[in-house]
């Protein structure tokens, strides 16, 4: 039966070989043993139960907690010829109707259903009819309640099990290890523990980033403007860091989603489906979203604050990657974080024995953003697993690649600042005076007074805090737990007052792009996404970005060569890869002449960019395509402009910035762009200036 589980990986799924435990768990199952699979996130989990259902006989009861899981999966698998269906509160009574009679006829492999389906008597009735040879519980941490998703239905499993004919071999599945969760799954479904089988934890493809003492906003706009390609989930803690946050992007020209429980369901399916389809590539979320995201195209999570265990955080992180390519886990941490889980923590109604645990917890969530050690091995060791991974060289602890400045003479003056202010005041102030503030309450409390003052009047006022949250998440200085939080100086500021200790700043690389720009790739990301409209699938059901990558690599031309790429079997092959594989050949012939076009071709470089943003291409669209940077794409506009094509020059600016533009030149000229740009506000671009110039005269 192995061998046919094989042939099945090869021929419906496309992938030649087994992950690390999928062989034995299917094996077990296959040799008739109720199973238990412990495997992290993106481990492979749903090929356990799918492609047994394919060799057994009668059909596969899945039970899984979210309707978009299953319509996800069900999905996927029609795109593979498998036959599955599911059942759920989405449908009307027909059609779960029609949907049970043709399980009883055999005409289904896989049947999904919600938990919640358990209470309804007719249907546990109904399935009396019908040959069910396997159940599989997925995400079966759901079953107990030391778990953080606890689902009352899922304990209607153990009663389905007993009342039905003829007993089913029962599989279990989940990403969550601790000790509790997995004895009460075992107990509760049947399962021995010789039948559990636990795979490494490890993400060899993620990599794991803890930052502190940054200003998460800026560290955020700098990365998803560098990778907005790519889709990403920032969690916050609070709704309404969610809505700022949010807020902060959309100003900034991001679209961004907001995802949190204050939403109604229907603004919340419509965000998701957005991201999943790939229309939104940003989503600022609470912990509320994710259980369910089976999208595997994710390629970065980053966490604006601390949650409150391990645990959650692998579990969350983990959304990203799950299709194997490389993706990003970025943890961005402020001492001040700590309050707010400590305060959850404080007001739970938990008795005084679990506060101490869920303290505990915390404890370790904060020692892995002080950690100087393996981030990856940190995380695995707590997850108790043994596995080895020495240097792995893709955490920010292994791959350190900050460089170091020495801030001593800086640190000093805010100390000292510190020390004059007596220790009564928060950062905003003790910045104010050191940046030689004329605020009325710095001369009131006579500070301009005070041999700190304007010390730092060089820098601004946002670079002045910057250096003192540094100071704080390094421990020079505290902060006081108050309402209003205060500084004051730590045993270690005075080792650096008394001038026995330097201080070290350390600057971060440029933040490099996740995925490399590809015009292959881009071309094919573009067709997916193409087709995945047409089909109303989401893309990455179509081919993982894995798979896109591989044929990218390959280049594959023949039917044969297609098959080779991992995650293209037959019957894809038949619906999608054909398609795909001649994009691949008009590629190739293209790139083969391109020499040839590129002197010949009678239209010149700017006029082309034009021509696609005629097309309705967005800029970063077209900078992709032409593999060019932006900057370039913005200057083609600009040199079309300026040769009379016309533009619609609002879609970049807005009436009263094109004012204030106009109003600045007139006050500084235009001879010279760097003294108007000096004078505008940040957030007004060099490009927005130069349509302003190429339309002068025109309005
Ligand atoms: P989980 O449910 O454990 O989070 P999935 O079952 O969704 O993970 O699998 C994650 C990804 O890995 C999917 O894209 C799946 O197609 C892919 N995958 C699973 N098994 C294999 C395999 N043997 N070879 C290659 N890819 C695989």
């Amino acid at each position: 039966m192995l061998e046919e589980a094989r042939e099945i990986l090869q021929d419906y799924f496309g992938y030649p070989s087994f992950r690390e435990g999928q062989e034995e768990i299917i094996e077990n199952i296959l040799a008739g043993n109720n199973t238990l699979g412990i495997m992290p996130t993106g481990g492979g989990k749903s090929l356990c139960f799918q492609i047994p259902s394919l060799c057994l006989s009668g059909v596969t009861l899945v039970i899984s907690p979210l309707i978009s899981l299953m319509k996800d999966q069900i999905d996927s698998l029609s795109t593979l010829g498998i036959a599955a269906t599911f059942i759920n509160s989405s449908l009307t009574r027909l059609e779960i109707k029609e949907r049970i009679a043709k399980t009883c006829e055999g005409q289904y492999d896989l049947l999904y259903i919600a938990p919640e389906r358990l209470q309804s008597k007719d249907f546990i009735s109904q399935l009396q009819a019908t040959d069910i040879s396997l159940l599989a519980v997925d995400e079966s941490h759901c079953i107990s309640s030391w778990g953080h998703d606890f689902r009352p239905s899922y304990r209607l499993i153990p009663k389905l099990i007993a009342s039905l004919s003829k007993e089913p071999i029962v599989t279990a599945f989940t990403a969550t290890a601790t000790k509790e969760v997995r004895a009460d799954i075992s107990d509760l479904l049947g399962i021995e523990e010789e039948n559990t089988y636990v795979t490494g934890f490890d993400r060899p493809n993620l990599k794991f980033t803890s930052i502190k003492g940054e200003n998460k906003k800026d560290f955020i706009a700098e990365y998803v403007e560098i990778n907005q390609d790519d889709s990403g989930i920032i969690y916050a803690a609070t709704r309404k860091e969610v809505e700022q946050l949010t807020n902060f992007l959309r100003k900034k020209g991001f679209s961004a989603g907001k995802y949190h429980a204050g939403l109604s369901n229907q603004e919340r399916k419509a965000v998701q489906e957005e991201f999943i389809f790939d229309e939104l590539k940003i989503i600022v979320a609470t912990n509320a979203f994710g259980m369910g995201i089976d999208k595997s195209n994710v390629r970065y999570v980053i966490h604006h604050n601390l949650p409150q265990t391990l645990e959650d955080y692998y579990q969350e992180a983990g959304r990203a990657g799950r299709d194997g390519e490389p993706s990003e886990c970025i943890l961005l941490f402020h001492p001040a974080d700590t309050r707010l889980p400590k305060f959850f923590i404080e007001e739970s109604n938990l008795n005084p024995e679990l506060k101490r645990r869920r303290y505990q917890k915390l404890q370790k969530m904060i020692d892995y953003c002080h950690t100087s050690k393996c981030l990856r091995e940190f995380i695995l060791d707590y997850f108790d697993d043994q596995q080895s991974v020495d240097g792995c060289d893709n955490c920010s602890n292994c791959n350190d690649q900050r460089e170091l400045v020495d801030i001593t003479t800086e640190a000093q003056k805010i100390l000292s600042c510190v020390y004059k202010t007596e220790q009564r005041f928060g950062v905003t102030t003790v910045a104010c005076v050191l940046k030689g503030s004329k605020q009325k309450k710095i001369l009131n409390l006579g500070f301009d007074q005070l041999s700190t003052y304007g010390l730092l009047r060089d820098h601004t006022i946002k670079e002045i805090k910057d250096l003192i949250n540094f100071l704080i998440a390094e421990g020079y200085i505290q902060l006081t737990k108050s309402k209003y939080p205060v500084t004051k100086l730590t045993d270690k500021a005075k080792l650096v007052l008394s001038g026995n200790e330097q201080v070290y700043y350390k600057v971060r690389k440029k933040i490099k792009k996740i995925t490399a720009k590809n015009l292959l790739f881009n071309i094919l990301r573009e067709f997916r996404s193409k087709l995945a409209k047409e089909e109303d699938l989401p893309p990455y059901v179509i081919f993982h970005d894995s798979t896109l990558q591989e044929m990218v690599q390959r280049k594959p031309v023949t039917k044969e060569g297609m098959l080779e790429v991992k995650g293209v079997g037959p019957v894809k092959f038949k619906r999608y890869g054909k398609l795909f594989l001649e994009k691949i050949k008009e590629f190739k012939t293209r790139e083969a002449s391109s020499q040839e076009v590129a002197t010949t071709t009678d239209t010149p470089s700017h006029l082309i960019s034009y021509n696609l943003l005629q097309e309705g291409k967005s800029l970063s669209k077209i900078a992709d395509l032409r593999d060019l940077a932006l900057t370039t794409i913005q200057s083609h506009l600009v040199r079309s402009l300026q040769e009379g094509f016309g533009l619609d020059v609002d879609r970049f600016i807005s009436q009263e910035e094109k004012e204030l533009i106009r109003k600045k030149i007139k006050e500084v000229g235009a001879e010279r762009l760097k003294p108007l740009k000096e004078i505008l506000p940040d957030e007004i671009s060099y490009f927005q200036i130069k349509l302003v110039l190429a339309t002068e005269g025109e309005e």
